[in-house]
């Protein structure tokens, strides 16, 4: 096997419009979204992992076999008696959509619970990847085991990367969040956030700026995405940029920054070449935005 690419956090069932009142299932989050896209272009040789943990009941049974199907390994996933995963819809009004979420009490809020499942995982794998969101949804003491065990992924020489994935409702203040994603950022080898992002919360002026502060806090490397406008890089102090890829049409944009990353890291880490990387990243995250929903399906996102 050339490597082990792992992603930690909480996939969940999600419901969308089917016309006439119907809804359709489907299964996606943050970090499995990445996991999904990295799969997607990563060579057979490399094995895809996710994290998390789900429930005893039928819709964790069927996330499983989705994730199976996918081609993305689920051992590693705990299985809690009693729980279910998070939902959310997708609701439609007037050609806007908007989210609600149940996630409060989802299994994958204990994901980190089992501290030596966790470390086990992280040992096994070259790559680990986690968001903002990961940390968010985690009990503090959590948060705590979960950190430790990607600081010593860190010290290891492993590549750790994290998406920040800004989300205030998610956090319990906003100064638990920005101390927790500056936490994150420290653990971690290459940060990922997108600037819009960074500048409504972090009240960041500059893409530069952006960079800097997450430079600060120990992450060598720093990608920042910013829409149509195009992607920052920073590896070891050397800063370039790509710009994005033309789009007909953004036909939905769920994803885009899920996808961008799942591809950068597939390719960076088959070569070490960051802007080859975001180069390719770029093209795969323009063929997700011309397409309807989280998960593309692989066939589409071939590029010669
Ligand atoms: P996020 O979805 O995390 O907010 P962005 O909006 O920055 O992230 O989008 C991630 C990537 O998707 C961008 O770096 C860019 O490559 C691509 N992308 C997003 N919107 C567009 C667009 N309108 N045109 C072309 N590429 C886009």
């Amino acid at each position: 096997m050339a490597g082990r690419f792992l992603s930690i956090g909480e996939c969940m069932v999600e419901l969308s419009q089917a016309g006439d009142g119907l809804l359709r299932k489907g299964f996606a989050g943050d970090t499995f979204n990445t996991a999904w896209y990295a799969r997607a272009c990563l060579p057979a040789d490399w094995q895809v992992d996710y994290f998390t943990a789900l429930g005893d009941d039928q819709m964790s049974a069927e996330m499983l076999a989705f994730m199976e199907a996918a081609g993305i390994g689920t051992a590693a996933i705990r299985r809690i008696r009693g729980k279910t995963p998070g939902l959310y819809m997708i609701n439609l009004k007037d050609g806007e959509r908007s989210f609600s979420y149940w996630r409060e009490s989802s299994s994958a809020r204990q994901l980190a619970a089992d501290g030596d499942r966790l470390r086990e995982a992280i040992e096994a794998a070259d790559v680990v990847y986690f968001s903002g969101i990961t940390l968010a949804i985690l009990p503090r003491e959590d948060v705590d085991t979960l950190l430790s065990e990607l600081r010593r992924a860190k010290a290891a020489g492993k590549t750790v990367a994290f998406d920040p994935n800004i989300r205030p409702r998610l956090w319990l203040s906003l100064d638990v969040m920005h101390t927790t994603i500056s936490e994150g950022a420290r653990a971690s080898t290459l940060v990922m956030p997108s600037f819009d992002d960074e500048a409504a919360h972090f009240g960041d002026d500059s893409i530069d700026r952006t960079i800097l502060r997450y430079r600060g806090l120990g992450a060598m490397n720093v990608v920042v995405k910013n829409g149509a406008d195009g992607v920052t890089l920073n590896f070891d102090g050397e800063q370039s940029f790509v710009p994005a890829a033309k789009v007909k049409k953004v036909v939905d944009t769920t994803s885009a920054g899920d996808s961008f990353n799942g591809a950068f890291l597939a390719r960076y880490l088959q070569d070490g070449d960051a802007q080859a990387a975001a180069r390719f990243a770029v093209r795969i995250a323009a063929r997700v935005v011309s397409e309807h929903g989280a998960l593309v399906d692989p066939e589409k996102l071939r590029i010669a």
